[in-house]
């Protein structure tokens, strides 16, 4: 994989450009997926940005979104436009395979793949050029200071900052995460003088859920959570039936894993649950506990070292299992 930099001197020559990220994207994929689109459009480029499914409705505020294709719902259409696509930009995703069903087609893409990334250990030798940062706070993030040493700053229109703040902000926790470095701060202020209103963007995101996801919630929290604290570790695991009964839809469990960790003396918060497909897998730690490593070891997964997933095909009851060894194994690092 190649610098990035060497990217900048063909940036301002149009071209058919796609851009995509990881499968259920969050506020960071979607984020720096619509800022880099509003930057790159600048130039007069051709783009068109696939998700690889279908994504929350938290996001539909995006500026941009509506023009977003759905790789599984809009297949023809996605696959006609990468077939034209010259350049690909992977973002916030370090292995093809997080790209689900578009994972063939990423690997046999015969133009250039490009990947912006800040999670550990990359695919590196999958992309044409790239950065991968796992110090970095987020993708967007990322995205901007791809923006600012292009030169081309003067492209970072309202929609751009809008976009990348959004990103930004809930890859960092609202700014409360490590990850939290006086650049992200100072990127934030550059937006801010650039016009950014970002208190409208807190309230798009965090204010427009339906009722029904806090009933889930606190169904959820009240039978379905396992605290162990001879591990401080806290578990929950959901059955498929739960996600029927309260009509969960995609982004709906988003933020649920943080309940477990603000339990004192928690280290390790683990929410697992039953897709039909697949368990999916979510671990986030404190205090020095590695989940990027517990994740890859146990649950085929990866992510960073503080926020990392996975995912199973055995039962629920299997991967709960495992879930409990795993514990066990790692007791020395959970307590000590
Ligand atoms: P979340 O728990 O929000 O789904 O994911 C937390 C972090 O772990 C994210 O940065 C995400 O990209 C990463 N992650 C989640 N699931 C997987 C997975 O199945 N494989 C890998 N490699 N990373 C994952
Ligand atoms: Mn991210």
């Amino acid at each position: 994989m190649k610098p990035i930099s060497e990217i900048f001197a063909l940036i301002e020559q149009p071209k058919n450009i796609v851009i995509t990220f990881h499968q259920k994207p969050d506020a960071d994929a979607m984020g720096s997926g619509l800022g880099l689109y509003h930057f790159l459009l600048g130039f007069g480029h051709a783009v068109t940005v696939i998700s690889p499914t279908n994504w929350p409705s938290f996001l539909s505020w995006m500026p941009g979104v509506k023009k977003v294709l759905d790789f599984e719902m809009q297949n023809d259409k996605a696959n006609s436009v990468l077939k034209q696509a010259e350049w690909i930009f992977c973002l916030d995703f370090n292995v093809l395979n997080r790209a689900k069903k578009m994972e063939p087609v990423l690997a046999s893409f015969k133009g250039t793949k490009i990947l912006i990334d800040h999670h550990q250990q990359p695919q590196v030798d999958a992309f044409d050029y790239g950065i991968s940062d796992d110090n970095k706070s987020s993708t967007a993030e990322m995205v901007y200071d791809f923006i600012v040493a292009s030169g081309h700053s003067e492209k970072i229109t309202n929609e751009v900052a809008e976009c990348l703040y959004a990103g930004v902000m809930t890859d960092t926790g609202s700014f409360r995460f490590n990850s939290t470095s006086s650049s992200v701060h100072r990127m934030i202020a550059d937006l801010k003088d650039k016009g950014l209103q970002h208190s409208q963007i807190h309230e798009n995101l965090f204010d427009n859920f339906l009722e029904g996801r806090f009933r889930f919630f606190g169904n959820i929290l009240l039978n379905r959570m396992e605290v162990f604290y001879e591990y401080n570790t806290a578990l929950i695991a959901i059955p498929q039936a739960d996600l029927i009964k309260f009509n969960v839809k995609t982004g709906d469990t988003e933020g649920l894993v943080n309940f477990p960790l603000s339990i004192k003396g928690i280290r390790l918060a683990a929410v697992i649950i039953d897709r039909g497909d697949e368990r999916k897998s979510s671990f986030r730690s404190k205090e020095g506990f590695d989940v990027n490593a517990f994740a890859r070891k146990y649950f085929n997964g990866g992510g960073h070292f503080n926020a990392a997933g996975g995912r199973n095909n055995e039962s629920l009851e299997e991967v709960v299992q495992k879930f409990k060894i795993a514990i066990k194994e790692n007791k020395t690092q959970l307590t000590s």
